[in-house]
């Protein structure tokens, strides 16, 4: 499959892989997707953890890794970025940029968007690149979970994004928190140290809050505001 196939052909790919593989692990899903789309495909990362990087690493060493790079994340989280470029010397990684800084968006919106109006904030500094960076892709791959959220309670293995217009690939959706953490600490994956501060799901750090114990992991993003998602994944 090239990057010239029509988006019928690319849907048609995702309808009948997302009924073959219905049940296929992580790996699984990763050959076929590697198979199919070579370097015409990229992995998302957020840089919590490594570990959806490496285990496609185990089937494409020097696959593409798209992180975006709004301007607002945490120094660790930079620093977790920077880590696994280390760890892993043949990936690419794709930094996405806004089309603004951080001070032309204060300069043309007023400062601290995030805070009056995160929707407008998560689209220009999130949805528009990943939209721009994903356009040059045919397929892309992320660490999105069913026990993330109820709203990604039914996330297939294989399926076709319609707003980005390329064939998603959920590697790791049926993945519990046990079998997560267990992959985590069998391989020694990289994780970024705020986990351990109890930021238990990482963003921008306006946005992103430490999680009371036993309180659901997502309730630190956009604490205290309706927004429970970046609008990356609808
Ligand atoms: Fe802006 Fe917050 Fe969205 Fe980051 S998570 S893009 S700072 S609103």
């Amino acid at each position: 499959m090239t990057a010239a196939a029509s988006t019928e052909q690319l849907k048609a790919t995702a309808a009948e892989a997302g009924r073959r593989l219905a049940d296929a692990s992580a790996e699984e899903a990763l050959r076929w997707a590697v198979e199919r789309f070579g370097d015409d495909l990229i992995v998302a990362s957020n840089m919590q953890d490594a570990v959806l990087i490496d285990l496609a690493v185990k089937v494409k060493p020097d696959v593409s890794v798209l992180f975006l790079d709004t301007g607002y994340h945490f120094a660790e989280t930079i620093g977790t970025r920077d880590a696994v470029d280390t760890v892993y010397p043949h990936i690419r990684i794709v930094n996405a940029l806004p089309e603004q800084t951080v001070a032309e968006q204060d300069s043309e919106y007023g400062p601290k968007l995030h805070d009056r109006d995160p929707n407008k904030c998560c689209h220009l500094r999130k949805v528009v690149p990943l939209r721009a960076t994903l356009a040059r892709y045919s397929c892309w791959v992320t660490g999105v979970r069913r026990v993330d959220a109820p709203t990604r309670a039914n996330t297939p293995i294989v399926g076709w994004d319609e707003r980005n217009g390329l064939v998603k690939v959920n590697p790791i959706a049926a993945w519990t928190d046990e079998e997560f953490d267990d992959y985590l600490s069998r391989n020694g994956i990289l994780q970024n140290p705020l986990v351990g501060e109890g930021y238990l799901s990482i963003g921008c750090a306006p946005c992103t809050a430490k999680v009371a114990p036993g309180a659901d992991p997502r309730s630190g993003r956009w604490a205290g505001q309706s927004k429970t998602e970046c609008g990356l994944h609808g």
